[in-house]
């Protein structure tokens, strides 16, 4: 399999229908091997029925059900980790992403690159409300991660399967797939895509995402930075304070060297204070190491070295209806 376009969807009925056939128009003009993937993320509305009729008629397209509204990452996620092809598309299911882009992701693929992002140059969405906050986000996960990506939000993303499979993902992660998967190395090219205001329906999300934007955006920056080696990290930070103990502990002792027979308490007190806190610091990043190492971020995953292979799309076979 050469090619998995992946979509979530939460009631998008009237898009659907329209999405699917603009899929299949766009990959099958262009020949490859593909498959789509619809994620009914707990839809209320008649999303899966018509998701699950499309599939009946063609072996093209799969359908992966939640239960219950998980969020836009979480059913991603899901479809990535079923996806079987060697570059995986992700895109909106609400046609605002235009599937006559997806050639254009391929052949930048081809060029060598394992993500490479799309970018709303010419959003049409609410400027307060969406485009202001999103500017103001990018500038910021740019500068946080040292991943610089104009449009982190656009979902029209194209991922070598390999690299993105290793990626953990959940919360509102998929806008910063780039950056942590910039941690295994990978090449990231970023290329303009069309972009259309949503026809159907509503946008699923208001004001209150722009905060778990930034506490996900700590999460990121702490596990990009700290992910290899959490107690190097924590070690480097509590040297100050192992250094400024012992400077006061052994001034708080220079009377007794003397002769004196006295210490100085105060500074003692702080030198003894100030070590405890560096062994805290020290312990905290051995507490660390284990939680990464146990945790749910499979870091192992994300720190072994990436094995480049070549896409094999030149033999692209004109698409029947069979299932590879
Ligand atoms: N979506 C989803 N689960 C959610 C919210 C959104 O699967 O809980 C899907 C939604 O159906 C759409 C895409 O994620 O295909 C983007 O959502 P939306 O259009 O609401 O976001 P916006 O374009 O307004 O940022
Ligand atoms: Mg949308």
């Amino acid at each position: 399999m050469q090619l998995s376009i992946v979509a979530p969807l939460y009631n998008e009925e009237e898009s659907v229908e329209m999405l699917h056939e603009s899929i299949v128009v766009a990959v099958s003009d262009a020949g490859y091997d593909y498959e789509v993937i619809f994620v009914d993320d707990g839809s209320r509305d008649k999303t899966l029925q018509i998701a699950n009729d499309l599939a009946l008629r063609g072996d093209r397209l799969r359908v992966v059900e939640f239960r219950r509204n998980y969020g836009q990452t979480a059913a991603m996620a899901a479809g990535i980790d079923v996806a079987q092809g060697d570059i995986i598309i992700t895109m909106d299911g609400d046609l605002q992403n235009d599937p006559r882009d997806i050639p254009k992701f391929v052949a930048k693929m081809q060029e060598g690159y394992d993500i490479v992002v799309g970018w709303r140059h010419n959003r049409q969405d609410k400027l307060v409300s969406r485009k202001i906050p999103s500017k103001i986000a990018n500038w910021l996960i740019g500068k946080v991660t040292a991943v610089p990506i104009k449009d982190n939000g656009c979902s029209l993303k194209a991922y070598r399967a390999s690299v993105i499979k290793r990626v953990p993902l959940y919360s509102e992660m998929h806008r910063f797939i780039p950056a942590m998967a910039s941690m295994t190395g990978a090449r990231i090219a970023e290329i303009k895509v069309r972009h259309h205001a949503r026809q159907f329906g509503e946008s699923k999300y208001g004001l209150s995402r722009i905060y778990k934007v930034l506490l996900d955006l700590l999460t990121v920056k702490t596990i990009v930075g700290f992910a290899q080696r959490p107690l190097v990290w924590f070690g480097l930070l509590s040297l100050p304070f192992f250094l400024i103990s012992l400077v006061a502990i052994v001034t708080a002792l220079i009377p007794l060297f003397l002769g004196d027979g006295t210490i100085i308490m105060a500074l003692a007190g702080t030198g003894v204070l100030l070590g405890a806190v560096g062994i805290f610091l020290v312990l905290g990043g051995a507490v660390g190491e284990l939680i990464f190492s146990t945790g749910k971020f499979d870091l192992a995953k994300l720190s072994t070295p990436l094995v480049v292979q070549e896409f094999n799309l030149s033999q692209a076979s004109p698409p029947d209806n069979q299932v590879s």
